[in-house]
């Protein structure tokens, strides 16, 4: 069936009138690594898991959240100085999961830096809003329009995981730029139309590795409430191509990094993007999503998603 184009409109509409579903709680553990970083451990915490990558002058403590909130990620850069928060979760009970492991490696945090403008990726961010945030000011803007009512709509399933107030970048990123803190150097870049319509990915050239967040899944259930299939297709295609980097970080999903887990998400959103063209109701999408990836995580997002590809009338 032919299907209305997904707007912004449409996302920010249906989000008002939608409510959201949640899985149940799991935890998984991350996999061992193929790429050149010198080694990875797991480090135990409460809610959700800590894998601990090490690098010559750095290291990255990825963290990955409960299947209850999408086992969203938040990776800690630790230069020898300092830490750089990327995401904030969209629990403030898992930001202060992450607050606590953060003070307790003992230096200061310099910043934190909000890939892009879902709920998942900032509501914990409450929990940081003591240091610089950092976005792009496509996503500063769509936090300060947006906030709210993304705060409004959650507490109903997500109650004390919600933040009191809505936490906006405050300082802005430009699409190009890099910036070397303590021998380690930031590459920024601006993504279109993907995932969500604005994203930013940071590339780590010493360490060789990209931090894609919601570029990239693994092993969990992509959200294309967007329905910008094509543009995230050729965004993952060039991806593909990219072999200026070893490891891959996700969005959602284990830490492993494996460059696997582009292929996994280009033939995924190929799956959904045929099978909607074909469905007329989300009940008929979710089942046959399920039907095709029945270990995948993060089964809530489907929910969501299709609020946003069926909006009610
Ligand atoms: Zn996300």
């Amino acid at each position: 069936m032919k299907h209305p184009n997904v707007s912004r409109r449409n996302f920010v509409n249906t989000a008002i009138t939608g409510s959201l579903i949640l899985g149940a709680p799991s935890i998984v553990s991350a996999r061992s690594l193929g790429g050149g970083a010198l080694g990875q451990s797991l480090v135990p915490i409460k809610h959700g898991s800590m894998a601990v990558t090490e690098f010559k002058n750095s290291k990255i403590h990825s963290y990955q959240s409960p299947n209850l909130t999408g086992c969203v990620t938040t990776h800690i850069i630790e230069t020898p100085e300092r830490l750089i928060i990327v995401d904030g979760q969209r629990s403030v009970i898992y930001g202060q999961e992450i607050r606590d492991y953060a003070d307790a490696l003992g230096k200061p945090v310099d910043r934190m830096i909000i890939s892009h403008l879902h709920p998942d990726h900032w509501f914990g961010a409450y929990q940081f809003r003591d240091v610089p945030i950092h976005s792009l000011k496509e996503t500063q803007g769509e936090i300060e329009q947006l906030g709210e009512f993304f705060i409004e709509i959650s507490i109903p399933t997500l109650g004390d995981h919600v933040p009191p107030e809505k936490v906006v970048p405050d300082t802005l990123i430009a699409d190009g730029s890099s910036e070397t803190i303590d021998g380690v150097t930031l590459e920024f870049k601006h993504v279109t139309d993907a995932e969500s319509d604005n994203m930013l990915t940071i590339y780590l050239p010493e360490e060789k590795v990209l931090i894609a967040q919601d570029l990239l899944y693994n092993n969990c259930h992509l959200f294309c409430g967007h329905g910008n299939f094509q543009g995230w297709q050729k965004s993952l295609k060039d991806l593909r191509n990219d072999t200026s980097f070893d490891l891959v970080l996700p969005g959602h999903g284990a830490n492993v990094g494996s460059r696997q887990s582009i292929d996994d998400a280009l033939i995924y959103l190929e799956f959904v993007e045929g099978t909607y063209a074909k469905v007329s109701t989300g009940d008929e999408l979710k089942s046959a999503i399920i039907e095709r990836y029945p270990s995948y995580l993060a089964a809530s997002l489907v929910d969501i998603q299709n609020l946003f590809l069926f909006p009610k009338k």
